[in-house]
């Protein structure tokens, strides 16, 4: 079958990510289709014809893909979107039906749990591919050209004679090192995409793993099983990057690269015995480092370090499960420092039980220890969560929350003893007690001091938070 992957246009110029656990509207950052690569090397392994419009990446606006739909063969048409560019997204799919008949396929992981909404919502969707897109795609695309088999096919909605029919889940991916090599051959230019600034380019993403076992209970991953690729299976990849495309950064895209130590140790060993000289950047959790293996991170090339701590409450920390102490937190986040590793820390103000003494707690928090950048983030009660059943419990939301709404820039839901208004306002002050502080700018003069060549980074890093301070 001729199958055509989409990533969408730009939502009104601005950039979209359009990942698993990261659905969102980010306008400092343009990451390579990585999922959609993936699809792609997968379909084209059963026979499959496959190509790419990276519309978001090569900023093309609806206009001009709408000229390349009109002349393009393809038989099917498969882009991801997401809860907050739900209409905007689905415009390829209008696009599409317009000028064929080729099924139209959508992807979203947020909205898994709204599978009969998306597709009542979306006249022009076919099918909606509802999670694991690794193993779904491409029982699907296979099973496409007998269309009474859809029925088969678990992990996905459908419109089926104006019915709406939801399949059951499919089962994740037995073993994540089958998925052969990204499609890499696919994109126009590596240099067209970076997070937050241009520096170091080229730049890609990539998933290590996926999954996760713990349980927060605003985390659209918990409690999915982590599913690591093998050591070498990722350093194959890293090798294939570096001399195919000589790149430079990779940002490790896994909820927690760093869950298991012995994978974590081969990596970073291969990495500094194969000269390859790759700048990354991780995610991982407080609890799960120590300084062994953060010298030998950095010896490997780690640059940066990003942590959820999410609260400097720990009662908003045991509400929310987070399974991780103030304190720890604390000393990770000096530990990271002391090995000469930037820390970014993502925080979440509205989440269950949050008032003014507890955000102060969160500022007090950020004050005290600075991470070298920070995200602070408002709570999104995301359909499928426990977050989500609280909220509608506590009616905090309704089930007729318009989800395009929902996003972690500005706050939906309310707290007991806080208004939306005021989790915004805490937002705003906790961004602050950041960038305003000159301590924190002593602190990351410093760190550009000894490390000169992340100057251009730190520079274009500078200017974007004046552009966010005077937007606001
Ligand atoms: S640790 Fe918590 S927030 Fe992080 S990926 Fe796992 S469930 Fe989600």
């Amino acid at each position: 079958m001729k199958v055509l992957l989409v990533n969408p246009p730009r939502f009104n110029n601005v950039s979209v990510i359009r990942e698993d656990r990261c659905e969102i509207i980010e306008k400092n950052s343009v990451l390579p289709p990585y999922s959609l690569l993936q699809i792609a090397s997968l379909l084209r392994n059963r026979g499959h014809e496959v190509s790419l419009i990276d519309a978001n990446g090569e900023n093309i606006d609806y206009a001009t893909l709408e000229k390349m739909l009109s002349e393009r063969d393809y038989e099917s048409v498969i882009f991801r979107f997401t809860s907050s560019t739900f209409d905007w997204d689905m415009r390829v799919a209008a696009i599409s039906k317009k000028y064929s008949d080729a099924y139209t396929i959508g992807i979203c992981c947020t909205l898994v749990n709204f599978s009969e909404i998306v597709i009542s919502e979306a006249k022009d969707l076919d099918i909606y591919i509802r999670h694991e897109y690794e193993v779904v795609a491409p029982e699907l695309i296979d099973s496409l050209p007998a269309r009474e088999k859809l029925s088969d096919v678990a992990g996905i909605a459908f419109r089926d004679n104006g019915e709406i029919r939801v399949n059951a889940s499919a089962n994740t991916i037995k073993n994540y090192d089958d998925i052969p090599m990204p499609a890499y051959d696919l994109l126009k230019s590596f240099n067209l995409y970076y997070a937050d600034t241009r520096h170091g380019q080229p730049f890609t993403i990539m998933y290590t793993s996926k999954g996760c076992s713990y349980s927060c209970i605003y985390c659209t991953m918990a409690n999915s099983k982590w599913k690591p690729r093998s050591a070498e299976n990722v350093l194959r990849e890293i090798r294939y990057l570096k001399k195919n495309y000589n790149i430079n950064t990779i940002m490790f895209f896994d909820e927690t690269f760093t869950m298991d130590r012995k994978r974590v140790e081969e990596i970073t060993r291969a990495l500094i015995d194969e000269k390859l000289d790759i700048k990354w950047y991780c995610n991982s959790r407080v609890d799960i480092l120590d300084m062994d293996i953060l010298n030998k991170m950095k010896k490997a090339g780690c640059k940066a370090v990003c942590m959820g701590i999410e609260s400097g409450s720990q009662k908003i920390i045991g509400k929310a499960n987070k399974r991780i102490s103030v304190e720890k937190s604390e000393k990770a986040i000096k530990m990271v420092k002391d090995a000469g590793i930037k820390v970014y820390c993502s925080f979440i103000m509205g989440l269950p039980g949050e008032n003014k003494t507890t955000v102060q707690e969160t500022i007090e928090f950020i004050k005290r220890t600075l991470p070298t950048g920070g995200e602070i983030n408002v709570a999104a009660p995301y359909p499928g969560t426990r977050l989500y059943d609280i909220a509608i419990e506590k009616g905090w939301i309704t089930k007729q929350m318009d989800f395009r709404k929902m996003n972690q820039n500005r706050s939906i839901m309310r707290t007991e003893e806080l208004t939306t208004q005021e989790i915004d306002k805490a937002r705003e002050m906790a961004y602050n007690a950041l960038i305003f502080n000159p301590r924190w700018w002593i602190q990351n003069t410093g760190y550009v001091v000894k490390n000169p060549d992340d100057f251009g980074l730190a520079f274009r890093y500078c200017i974007n938070l004046f552009k966010i301070a005077l937007a606001r």
